[in-house]
């Protein structure tokens, strides 16, 4: 029997995938303590975990700081993390101290979960509520120029906050390090390898276990007439212009609609609803998906993985750059299609093509059954009660970036010898055309040759494995 520490920043969506596996390792005879925000108390408490009250730790945000929140700035988001593990970190030392977790298992982004399970070299492992990052999966991930200039501009502020962190005995290389993990991190994420883009460039040291759900509902889409759900996510969901768009797309439609609007948004504020819709602040979400046919989303990684986990097709409206890499692979899979007209008129097409084309629900059944063949919570359970982990299988990525500077090499020796025949036997004054051309045509010849490698690369380690 272990003990074990957990970790999490205030949000929904990071903390709802942490529950089940509380209550999983309780079950299973370990001792959890669970450090989290009022906010969440009620839910952890039901895991049978024990919580700890982090809210006398959270810092009073200027206007201006909770305007960045609000918007998802990465760079507010890192100083607030680093200011609340500064102002956690005796509370902790003593925490360490008289609990001695055998185990830390804590949100990727949650700072001092993670700082003091180095601090205090505690085996580690890391919630990835998201798809698992690395040099392959990032490509999914594209910032806006707005998230670059945050990034850019935020960087003085963000180093000069990292080095407070120095002489409390938290040592970090960079900022990177603190959010990204690593091939060698023990880390848990909720969806499957064949979901996860590039699933297979992660080592042992990733548990693919599915998502991590407390219903054992079955979907059942049996009824009169088509449910259409719409929900924003719990963080920025205040969109009462896209609520208004869906009523007037789906009023006159044959389906039943649920929206769920959020806490700060008034539904009155929508007007005299028609007999097909209802609106309401929160609802059980995985129940109404087990009926809905289609999903109007924001892409959050949690409402697509419980949409999928119920074989519901979806409508995807993503708003962040995170949840633009989540409806990518989502409509890799052909599980949805974008929402690229957010008028009445585009959401009325988007929801009839999913309705109308029944592929789409054909690949979210076939994600359902993927999902569902994942080792779940029991899995995420085990994965942690055996921390540290070791992996014996080929390092995909290591392999892949060697086999990508031999191409370099290779590509181009072959150009400069290019240039120099030319130049000895055609023509000396145009050579630099080749040369030109070659730099022109190099990023396509080298994501061909990265994605040939890979598919060798993961033939081979499969075969070995
Ligand atoms: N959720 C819910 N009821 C609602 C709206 C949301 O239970 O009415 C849950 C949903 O099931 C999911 C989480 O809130 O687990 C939202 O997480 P997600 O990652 O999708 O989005 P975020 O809120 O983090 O943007």
């Amino acid at each position: 029997m272990k003990k074990i520490a957990f970790f999490c920043i205030p949000a929904h969506g990071h903390t709802n995938p942490m529950l089940p596996v509380a209550a999983k390792l309780v079950e299973r005879g370990n001792t959890v303590k669970f450090y989290s925000f009022d906010e969440f108390a009620e839910k952890i408490k039901k895991t049978g975990a024990e919580y700890v009250s982090c809210d006398p730790f959270l810092t009073e945000l200027t206007k201006q700081e909770e305007q960045g929140l609000k918007e998802i700035s990465s760079t507010e988001m890192t100083i607030q993390d680093i200011r609340i593990t500064l102002r956690m970190d005796s509370f902790l030392d003593e925490e360490f101290k008289s609990f001695q977790p055998d185990v830390v298992y804590t949100d990727s982004v949650c700072f001092w979960g993670k700082l003091n399970a180095w601090k205090h070299n505690v085996p580690m492992v890391v919630s990835t509520s998201t798809f698992a990052y690395n040099q392959l999966s990032s490509q999914y991930m594209k910032n806006s120029p707005k998230e670059i200039k945050d990034l850019i501009l935020g960087m003085p502020r963000v180093s000069k906050e990292l080095k407070k962190l120095e002489p409390y005995g938290y040592h970090v290389k960079n900022v990177l390090s603190l959010i990204q993990s690593d091939n060698d991190t023990d880390s848990i994420v909720y969806t499957s390898q064949r979901f996860q883009p590039y699933g297979e460039s992660f080592s042992d040291h990733y548990a693919f276990v599915g998502p991590s759900v407390f219903s054992t509902v079955i979907p059942d889409k049996k009824k009169e007439r088509p449910l259409v759900y719409i929900s924003m996510g719990t963080i920025i969901n205040d969109r009462p212009d896209l609520y208004s768009s869906c009523i007037e797309a789906l009023k006159d439609q044959n389906v039943d609609v649920i929206i769920s609007c959020g806490k700060t948004l008034d539904p009155k504020t929508l007007g005299v609803l028609p007999d097909n819709i209802e609106v309401k602040p929160y609802v059980d979400q995985l129940d109404v998906l087990s009926r809905a046919d289609v999903f109007i989303t924001h892409c959050g990684m949690n409402s697509v993985s419980e949409s999928l986990y119920m074989a519901t097709p979806m409508v995807l409206y993503p708003q962040t750059n995170e949840q633009k890499a989540v409806a990518r692979r989502v409509m890799e899979v052909n599980a949805g299609t974008l929402l690229n007209d957010d008028s009445a008129e585009g959401i009325r097409s988007a929801v009839r093509q999913i309705l109308d084309d029944g592929s789409y629900a054909k690949a979210a059944q076939a994600c359902c059954d993927d999902f569902r063949s994942c080792s779940g919570t029991e899995g995420a359970a085990e994965f942690i009660e055996t921390a540290p982990h070791t992996s014996e299988s080929i390092d995909v990525v290591k392999e892949l970036n060697k086999a990508n500077t031999r191409f370099m090499i290779f590509y181009w020796i072959a150009v400069i010898l290019m240039i120099i025949l030319t130049a000895l036997f055609i023509t000396r004054r145009n050579a630099w055309i080749i040369g030109a051309a070659a730099g022109y045509l190099y990023p396509n010849f080298a994501n061909t040759f990265r994605e040939q490698a890979y598919e060798k690369l993961t033939a081979y380690k499969k075969q070995r494995d």
